[in-house]
């Protein structure tokens, strides 16, 4: 497996594997690897003749107060479970190579990032459309593919696609959950073991809404002060949002007469955790 650190040798890489008829997919990440990310990867390798896997903790997609400094890595870890899965080539680039100085240039979408995440978050997708717009220039791949456990960033990620004409194929995959249901997470290693259950709170808010609604529960309102009261019972949980929208805009439904996601976002203890379901 190749390891790359300058964007100048990744995009070199690329540009010679495609004049050799291969095709690239692409897997971004921020390290710290979980089976969510190694199913992303399983994906790209099935669907592509060479899969890159990037490690990049993006420092633009983090506000102030958030985790940056505290952000889980693992590197040594990472590169053997990117090998052990067939990738080609890893992307390693660090912050000067992705920020030099005097940079200037940032991607911002106009609708999609004022729900959800960005509304406690608001930097957080212009750093996140900024450096996944960079990482598809510097990498050219053919197929992309993303996590629905991160839903509005996959959303994002499928807008600025067609808005800029990258013509990639982004594939959404399933979330990878424990055996007990909590979403995997790079961030669960903030949990301390007694906050796992409050934790648990998350998925078990995601089956309580498909069972409302399947129960034939229209009003988004009567579900969520439902599930409001159901997290808010667990220890150490402060809910963030809790929403019931149409998938593509990710406006808010107010009766449920078609398909709705279902996410939310709670910070228990140090973790800030999300979660959603289609219903
Ligand atoms: P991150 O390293 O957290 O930026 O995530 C990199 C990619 O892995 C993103 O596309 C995430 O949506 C995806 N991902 C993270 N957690 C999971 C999970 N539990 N299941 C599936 N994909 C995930």
């Amino acid at each position: 497996m190749k390891i790359f650190k300058t964007s100048s040798d990744m995009r070199a890489w690329s540009d010679s594997m495609h004049k050799a008829g291969e095709t690239i997919s692409f897997v971004p990440t921020m390290g710290y690897l979980h089976e969510g990310h190694l199913s992303l990867m399983e994906q790209g390798t099935n669907i592509s003749s060479a899969l890159v896997v990037s490690i990049f903790v993006n420092p633009t997609q983090f506000g102030e107060n958030e985790d940056l400094d505290a952000y889980p890595t693992n590197i040594e870890r990472d590169l053997n479970l990117i090998k052990s899965k067939g990738a080609k080539a890893a992307f390693l680039p660090d912050r000067k190579e992705i920020y030099p100085e005097n940079y200037q240039t940032y991607v911002t979408l106009e609708q999609l990032p004022n729900h959800l995440c960005g509304l406690s978050r608001p930097v957080h997708f212009r750093g996140v459309a900024t450096i996944v717009s960079k990482l598809f220039n510097i990498v050219r791949p053919d197929a992309a593919i993303f996590g629905t456990k991160d839903f509005q960033q996959l959303q994002v990620i499928r807008q600025l696609n067609r808005d800029l004409n990258f013509g990639i194929n982004i594939i959404g995959a399933p979330i990878v959950r424990e055996s007990d249901g909590l979403a995997m997470s790079s961030r669960n290693a903030y949990l301390k073991p007694d906050q796992r259950d409050s934790a648990l709170s998350l998925s078990k808010a995601c089956s309580k809404v498909k069972e409302m609604v399947k129960a034939g529960e229209k009003n988004a309102s009567r579900i969520k002060s439902h599930v409001k009261e159901f997290i808010e019972s667990f220890p150490d949980t402060q809910i963030d949002y809790l929403s019931i929208c149409n998938p593509d805009t990710l406006n808010e439904v107010e009766e449920i007469d078609r398909e709705v996601l279902f996410a939310l976002a709670v910070q228990v203890g140090r973790a800030r955790l999300i979660d959603n379901i289609l219903v």
